[in-house]
């Protein structure tokens, strides 16, 4: 697994899988960040105790929602750890190869996710991504050769100020020294909000709405990176303008999963239960 280890270039560093996942991928940290520390001292984004770089502390770490044994491909809840692929991607396989989502969409990631996306608090982006990159090096996750976020419409990235996916891309590229690119796949339509639309409709309200723009070709592993995965659709779609652009294997990377009411309950419950409970590697 490759580490961003500030101040020394990257270095690479061969990781076990194991259930103890401390100090798996160093904190992405800039030269000027030891100064505002000082002048501004991290503090958890969700209770607001002091913390460490990543801006979360051990207690809301542990409370955090994690997912527990989950298809590879779509993320949802399996109820046995011996299952890697639902019975629904075996018949129907998607566009993607493998989705890593450390968390359920539940409280308090939707908390996070929220203060992120419309509070503008950056600092909560770079928690949910740093559970990816902790989750990807744990999980010992094949890395892409590129890291390509969701795009925004322009109406909504000029309502928002920030796309939150390019924001998480950015963090994850430069932790896991990954190249990003950006302005590639773009949005063309500004579709409404997928939930409550049956398959065929999210289908259909999503069909052109992404198109691959320019010279550049994907690289034949590629990565999409958004917040949260709900219904699948804008990442499906994504997936496919990326294969049709050249891409031979996509992967989704997002930092929580949503789960549909008829998917979760008892299965999902047992699975957190069962599941070790990751530590991060910089409180
Ligand atoms: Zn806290
Ligand atoms: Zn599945």
């Amino acid at each position: 697994m490759r580490c961003n280890v500030p101040g020394r270039g990257m270095q690479y560093e061969k990781h076990a899988m194991t259930c103890q996942p401390e100090n798996k991928i160093q904190v992405d940290r800039r030269w000027w960040q030891p100064v505002l520390d000082f002048i501004l001292p991290p503090r958890c984004v969700l209770c607001g105790q002091s913390s460490g770089a990543v801006c979360i502390c051990a207690g809301c770490w542990t409370d955090l929602p994690w997912h527990g044994p989950h298809c590879l491909r779509c993320g949802l809840p399996l109820g046995s750890v011996r299952d890697k692929i639902c019975g629904a991607c075996i018949l129907n396989p998607p566009p993607f190869t493998r989705t890593v989502c450390p968390l359920l969409y539940e409280f308090p990631a939707n908390r996070l996710v929220r203060s992120f996306k419309y509070k503008r608090q950056l600092a909560a982006g770079r928690v949910l991504s740093h559970l990816i990159c902790e989750y990807v090096a744990v999980h010992e996750v094949p890395l892409p050769a590129m890291l390509i976020p969701v795009p925004l419409h322009k109406f909504r990235m000029l309502k928002r100020g920030f796309n939150q996916a390019y924001e998480m891309a950015a963090y994850a590229g430069r932790t896991l020294d990954i190249p990003l690119l950006a302005n590639a796949l773009r949005r063309r339509r500004n579709t409404p909000a997928q939930s409550g639309l049956s398959r065929k409709q999210r289908r259909k309200n999503l069909q052109g709405a992404f198109y691959w723009h320019g010279s550049v070709r994907p690289a034949k592993h590629v990565v999409l990176i958004d917040d949260v995965m709900t219904t699948g659709s804008t990442l499906t779609e994504c997936a496919r303008v990326l294969k049709k652009a050249g891409a031979k294997r996509v992967d989704i990377w997002v930092a929580a999963r949503a789960v549909p009411a008829n998917r979760g309950g008892a299965d999902t419950a047992i699975s957190q239960a069962r599941h070790p409970r990751a530590q991060p590697s910089a409180l």
